[in-house]
């Protein structure tokens, strides 16, 4: 039986701390009942090669379509998400750098925002280490749709208006890292 609630989620008796960063963010394994729990939320370990597996996978057999469905994946995460920021109290700009910050922390790689203007609804990102582009046997596209369309979801909540996101740069084309362009449709 669950001994206590963090976060909202049961803590199992007992958890096993598997790391604690210096911001406090804990990582909760639970061997037993086979249970990964990280900031409240429960998780896997997956390798890059698999994410790419099955992002290649789907889109050698959909193809755009399939890149619209990570696109749209990673507008409701990074909805949800920023919504989560600033309802905690953060300005836009402390969402932001706790975004960068987490997300650094969770592996998906390391964004430095090039410039960021919400008054013009613009935005550009570059990403060092995308997650979304190792593992890809064919280079040569752009591949990383869903953190395009989690910068896309993002800003929106930002700007309070849905805005788009194209991957103008990638690792799998060869640039030497991903950059994001969110920009308004109007
Ligand atoms: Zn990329």
């Amino acid at each position: 039986m669950p001994s206590e609630r963090r976060w909202g989620m049961p803590v199992r008796d007992p958890p096993v701390k598997l790391a604690e960063t210096a911001s406090g963010d804990l990582i909760y394994v639970d061997q037993e009942e086979g249970i990964l729990e990280a900031r409240g939320r429960r998780i896997i370990l997956l390798s890059a090669i698999t994410l790419a597996s099955l992002a290649e996978g789907a889109v050698n057999i959909f193809g755009e379509a399939a890149k619209s469905i990570f696109y749209i994946a990673g507008i409701r995460a990074g909805t949800a998400y920023m919504r989560l920021l600033l309802k905690e109290g953060r300005t836009p700009h402390e969402a932001l750098e706790e975004m960068k910050r987490a997300d650094a922390l969770s592996g998906w790689g390391v964004y430095e925002y090039i410039s960021v203007d919400l008054e013009k609804k613009e935005a550009i990102i570059r990403v060092r280490n995308s997650i979304n582009a190792r593992g890809f046997s064919k280079k040569g596209s752009q591949v990383c749709d869903f953190l395009r369309g989690y910068f896309a979801g993002a800003f929106s909540v930002l700007c309070k208006e849905d805005l788009n996101c194209e991957e103008e740069k990638c690792i799998n084309k060869g640039d030497p890292y991903c950059e994001f362009h969110v920009y308004s449709f109007k």
